[in-house]
């Protein structure tokens, strides 16, 4: 058994309420989400880089019932949506986790866009957008279900995040928009 004290010091550096390992996506928004409700939070990154595969992802995020659809002329109702995830899926997973996608992800939308200075944008279908990935299943939309973040200045998070940040292709910051060699986010203290 392992003893769970050992290796503990007496005094930490710093205390905080909620530790948050990794700094990507699903880290961050941990982090953000804990932070305006008032928790303090530090985050642990183990490379010098902050924003994990989410840093070097594509940046489109599925979110059905969001309310950006209707900007893209695209309406959605929550029976289609659990229809398509359903039959995406093919029984496999825990259908609980199809549920509370549906009935939640719009809602962590608003809550970044609301409470944490995010901004979202739905894809068209066209031009230049997506549309569900297998339109031959029921329930898929022609597009606006996929989201992804809107652009803002770099300078907004302060410290070094102009010049710290992973680089795109064309040698311009990229996605991974918060500096690296930090362990607490612009973005969760603001
Ligand atoms: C090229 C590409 C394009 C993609 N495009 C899309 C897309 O458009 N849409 C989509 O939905 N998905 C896409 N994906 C998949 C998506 O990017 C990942 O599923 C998602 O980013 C995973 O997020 P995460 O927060 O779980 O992990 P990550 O973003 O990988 O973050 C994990 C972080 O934890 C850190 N970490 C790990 N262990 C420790 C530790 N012990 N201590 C401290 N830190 C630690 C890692 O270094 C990393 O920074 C794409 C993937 C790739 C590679």
């Amino acid at each position: 058994m392992i003893e769970r004290t050992a290796g503990i010091p007496d005094r930490w550096d710093e205390e905080v309420d909620l530790v948050v390992v990794g700094s990507g996506g699903g880290a961050m928004t941990g982090a953000i989400v804990a932070r305006v409700h008032g928790a303090s939070v530090v985050v642990l990154e183990k490379t010098e880089f902050v924003g994990g595969t989410t840093s070097i992802s594509g940046g489109g995020f599925w979110i059905p019932l969001n309310r950006h659809m209707p900007e893209v002329g695209v309406e959605d109702n929550r029976e289609d949506a659990l229809a398509y995830l359903r039959a995406s899926s093919g029984g496999a997973g825990d259908p609980e986790n199809l549920v509370a996608l549906v009935d939640n992800g719009y809602k962590a939308i608003e809550c970044l866009e609301d409470r944490a200075g995010c901004s979202f944008r739905s894809w068209p279908g066209s031009p230049g957008g997506t549309i569900d990935y297998r339109p031959w299943l029921p329930g898929w939309r022609h597009g606006g279900r996929t989201l992804d973040a809107g652009k803002f200045p770099l300078a907004d998070l302060g410290g070094s995040s102009t010049t710290s940040c992973r680089r795109t292709r064309a040698g311009r910051p990229g996605w991974a928009i918060l500096p690296r060699r930090t362990t607490t986010s612009p973005a969760v203290v603001r």
